[in-house]
């Protein structure tokens, strides 16, 4: 990883002190350190009144227990996550993971993203994460929901509309924030709309807020392209992951006139040189509950199992990695860059390893990190949240018009920043200071809390 400038190495040292083994957290915490140099050399308040390191210093870490029945009558096990990482601009925000992976290292190292990410959208939403290690692959519907109310039955007291409000991330969709949602009125007695996002149209929820991480995505990706009169037009696009971020990517890549040629699950992958089948895959995976080995059987598409081929080896102008951290490594930057990648954009969380970042860096392609390029999501739960303090419910093309320009306002915040501090063009260096400098402004105002 490049070398930190002196002050900022400090801090670094005392974050890896302070939160050993805690590894996704440290990259985390790099990456945006890396581009403060200038900020701090500029602006000596942000270290005189140690407003980084409290920002490296979750408000709140909380870990709690979870039992549950399996439909067997056993009693399982899980451990659940919500970190208050930073409430500066407002009441934190941020999703719930379910996936055998997470740690409160993962937990964190998603919530100190999503202050950054949150600050982006230019909404007054804080930043925060949850989750748990449970295991949602081959549970029965019944025990995803006993599982999500065990989970409420604790969370409940730490959130709120003006508190804390969770909505959903990896293996956390409608279903879940349905059965999360259902707990927590059971149990408070309130309908209280505003306490999570991501519900169902009928109950709360708001137009394009399944669609928008994937969405917002690729109006980021339009956006750089625009911004060098360029558009998707007979473009070959990756997508990486067929859940619910890269599924409206490919569905927005192709309305955008792009094809999306590759798609993938932890499975393996699929190549599909005509162009994606959405229908077929939506079928799939969210009607069925499927793995995509089954599209490639059913549509003709070449699969290719985890192991035996990356879907970074297919040949694509644009890259767009949809499906967890540190999915894409250096070898595959490689790969991309040998056959001709021009932008990379992240829709998952830090999919791309530090050293993958800085190979697109020194080959010329163009980087969005995921806190700019993933922020449609959040953005519109935010909506949600405005929809629903005023009881109000939007329609789908006022909803998408507002998110289309939320992405078009990041982009831009992204590139001035980039050129006011001596990297234009850099997209991690704009996202890093623009969404830093508006939690430290904020933070400095409020005082030592
Ligand atoms: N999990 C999403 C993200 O990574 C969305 C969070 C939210 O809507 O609160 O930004």
């Amino acid at each position: 990883m490049p070398v930190l400038d002196e002050k900022l190495t400090t801090i670094y040292d005392e974050v890896l002190r302070r939160n050993p083994g805690e590894t996704e957290f440290h990259q985390a915490v790099h990456e945006v350190l890396d581009s403060l140099g200038p900020v701090v050399a500029k602006h000596p308040q942000y270290t005189d009144a140690a407003v980084i390191n409290r920002l490296c210093e979750p408000e709140r870490q909380i870990i709690f227990r979870v039992p549950w029945v399996d439909d067997k009558g056993k009693v399982q096990l899980n451990r659940g996550f919500r970190v208050e990482f930073n409430s500066a601009l407002g009441p934190y925000k941020g999703g719930l993971r379910f996936h055998p992976s997470v740690y409160l290292g993962i937990v964190k190292f998603l919530g100190f993203e999503q202050i950054f990410k949150n600050s982006l959208t230019g909404m007054p939403i804080g930043g925060g994460k949850g989750g748990s290690d449970f295991d949602p692959k081959g549970r029965s519907d019944g025990e995803i929901m006993r599982f999500c109310q065990a989970f409420m039955t604790e969370l409940y007291r730490h959130i709120g509309e003006y508190t804390d409000v969770p909505a959903g991330d990896i293996g956390v969709g409608g279903r879940e924030i349905g059965y999360l949602f259902g707990q927590h009125k059971r149990i408070t007695n309130r309908y209280e709309s505003g306490v999570l996002t991501g519900k169902g149209l009928t109950w709360g929820g708001s137009q394009v807020r399944t669609e928008a991480t994937g969405y917002g995505t690729v109006f980021f990706t339009h956006e750089i392209l625009k911004a060098r009169d360029e558009s998707f037009d007979g473009r070959d696009v990756i997508v990486s992951g067929s859940g619910n971020v890269a599924i409206y990517a490919i569905e927005k890549v192709h309305q955008l006139g792009g094809r999306v040629v590759a798609a993938s699950d932890s499975g393996g992958y699929v190549h599909d040189p005509s162009g994606i089948d959405l229908e077929l895959l939506k079928d799939v995976k969210n009607g069925r509950r499927e793995r995509i080995s089954t599209y490639a059987t059913e549509s003709g598409a070449t699969f290719v199992p985890t192991g035996k081929g990356s879907v970074w080896s297919v040949k694509a102008d644009i890259a767009l990695p949809c499906a967890t951290q540190n999915e894409l490594n250096g070898h595959d930057a490689r790969t991309l860059i040998d056959n001709g990648v021009k932008i990379v954009a992240e829709g998952a969380n830090m999919p791309c390893t530090p050293d993958a970042v800085r190979l697109f860096g020194e080959s010329g392609v163009t980087f969005a990190p995921g806190k700019a390029a993933n922020a449609g999501g959040v953005a519109t739960s935010a909506l949600e949240m405005q929809q629903n303090a005023s009881r109000d419910s939007w329609s789908f093309e006022h909803t998408e018009q507002r998110l289309e320009k939320i992405m078009r306002g990041i982009h831009d915040r992204c590139l001035e920043t980039s050129e006011e501090y001596g990297a234009p063009g850099n997209y991690t260096v704009g996202a890093n200071i623009a969404g830093f400098i508006q939690v430290a402004d904020a933070m400095l105002a409020q005082g030592v809390i």
